[in-house]
């Protein structure tokens, strides 16, 4: 879970938002295409709620952009994948639960809805980084997918898996420079290598 005292959202200034699509047929078949040594991870956002403009499509972006960078080709898809990572954007938070948590995963659960994002409370975190709003929703995505991929609910000291991002990590989201520690990369690469019945 990513718990702060932030919220998010936002509009996205990425120019090249194609990369993340949602529509139907939009997974081409090059695009299932294999590239040897680089696994593919699914996901399907299924968003209860009215998101800024863009946000949600360069948030995916983002968060394909950041497992790109450890190997790992992260396809965004609600079309027949039964093995894809749901993630539900739910409106509100339930009131009381777990106080500053944005998103939480079941890094333990095999199917079904395996992140829940509450938009109420990112809302105001992707106001506050308006510029780059995107970016910042494609790391808290790409957080809780690596939990998933990992299968633990476990944080890092420094970096993306951080369990509260300051300030600064913010800041570096900007740039698109809050990545994962080398430690787990390496592991969630491995993680997904093992799942992935192509390699
Ligand atoms: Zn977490």
């Amino acid at each position: 879970m990513v718990p702060t005292k932030f919220a998010l959202l936002v509009v996205s200034l990425l120019p090249a938002l194609l990369a993340a699509e949602d529509s139907p047929g939009s997974i081409s078949p090059s695009h299932r295409t294999h590239e040897p040594g680089r696994p593919v991870v699914f996901a399907c956002l299924k968003s209860e709620t009215y998101v800024m403009g863009g946000a949600l499509l360069s948030a995916k972006q983002a968060a394909s952009q950041i497992f790109d960078g450890i190997g790992v080709k992260l396809l965004w898809s609600c079309q027949d994948q039964r093995d894809a990572i749901v993630i539900r954007l739910a409106a509100h938070a339930p009131r009381d639960f777990r106080k500053g948590t944005l998103a939480y995963a079941l890094p333990f659960a095999r199917e079904g809805v395996r992140i829940t994002a509450f938009y109420d409370r990112l809302e105001p975190i992707l106001e506050d980084h308006l510029s780059f709003a995107g970016s910042v929703l494609g790391h808290v995505l790409a957080h809780e997918i690596a939990h998933v991929l990992k299968r633990v609910d476990s944080h890092a000291e420094t970096g993306l898996m951080r369990a509260r991002w300051s300030e600064r990590d913010f800041e570096s989201m900007r740039f698109h420079a809050l990545g994962f520690t080398p430690e787990d990369a390496r592991f969630i690469r491995e993680c997904v290598e093992r799942e992935d019945p192509v390699q």
